[in-house]
């Protein structure tokens, strides 16, 4: 049974004291009207220096805390950077790696992409690789390509032990903060495409470590979407930027993310 995740992306968004407000709601929101239901993993990727905070206002509670990026060194002199084990001292779970953000305003490549999920691997953070076309990508029909790409070099020399502890999140450029989803049939297929492509890595084209692996999915995730996205046979949960920042729009995601974990628990 692969895991169903829901990851809140708060960008470069809150206050620490909006962020400790947002965070209560959602634990106070996931307590009431979720009670001793089984969840999906639900993660919380505030903004560095909101961290802390959050951390110790989810703590008792079943929601985790993620990094929006860091760097894939130990130390050294690298002004304005923060360390893998610098995020896991602290008691953060999971790490956002690749952002289409992050690979386009801040010249992240598949090779930085790499060698951030072997660190992050290595301290033991959950890296949430994104991958993902433009829209110039896709209407030149480049779609599967570029994320077959990105996928292999992003997961080079990873072991096959490691590659199971990976999410991967699926963000169609085109459709991050802009409204538009990408149509469920696609999305869905795409993450297929993805798993297949992992599992061919790894010299499993039958497929099995990637079978394991959730795949989300990311781009104007709304209430109103969610259903049809936690319906589909491949799209694990969902990476969730805009619709993350107020608890009356993330709470309706975690419950369509806690259906598609209980549908799956009960199958297995
Ligand atoms: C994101 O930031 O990863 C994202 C998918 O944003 P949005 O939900 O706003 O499109």
């Amino acid at each position: 049974m692969r895991k169903t995740i829901i990851a809140g992306n708060w960008k470069m968004h809150k206050t620490v004291a909006e962020a400790r407000e947002l965070a209560q709601g959602l634990v106070n929101g996931v307590k009431a009207e979720l009670g001793s239901a089984a969840l999906p993993d639900i993660v919380l990727c505030p903004t560095f220096v909101c961290l802390p905070e959050v951390l110790t206002t989810v703590k008792g509670s079943s929601l985790a805390v993620g990094a929006q990026n860091m760097d894939y060194r130990d130390s050294g002199a690298f002004t304005g950077e923060i360390a893998p084990g610098m995020l896991t001292s602290i008691g953060v779970s999971h790490v956002i790696i690749g952002h289409s953000e992050r690979r386009q305003y801040f010249g992240e490549t598949n090779e930085s992409v790499n060698a951030k999920t072997r660190a992050a691997l290595k301290h033991g953070l959950i890296p949430i690789v994104c991958v993902g076309e433009t829209l110039a990508e896709r209407e030149e029909n480049r779609t599967d390509d570029v994320i077959k790409q990105q996928i292999k070099a992003g997961l080079a020399e990873i072991s096959v032990e490691d590659a199971a502890k990976l999410v991967i999140a699926y963000e169609p450029v085109w459709a991050i903060g802009t409204g538009k989803n990408c149509e469920v049939n696609e999305a869905n297929r795409v993450c297929k495409m993805i798993r297949a492509t992992i599992n061919e890595i790894y010299g499993q084209a039958g497929g099995t470590v990637a079978d394991g692996i959730p795949v989300l999915y990311g781009g104007s995730v709304k209430p109103s979407t969610i259903d049809e996205q936690m319906e589909q046979s491949d799209i694990d949960g969902a990476l969730v930027g805009g619709a993350a920042l107020k608890v009356e729009e993330f709470l309706p995601i975690i419950k369509g993310g806690a259906k598609r974990h209980q549908l799956s628990a009960s199958r297995a």
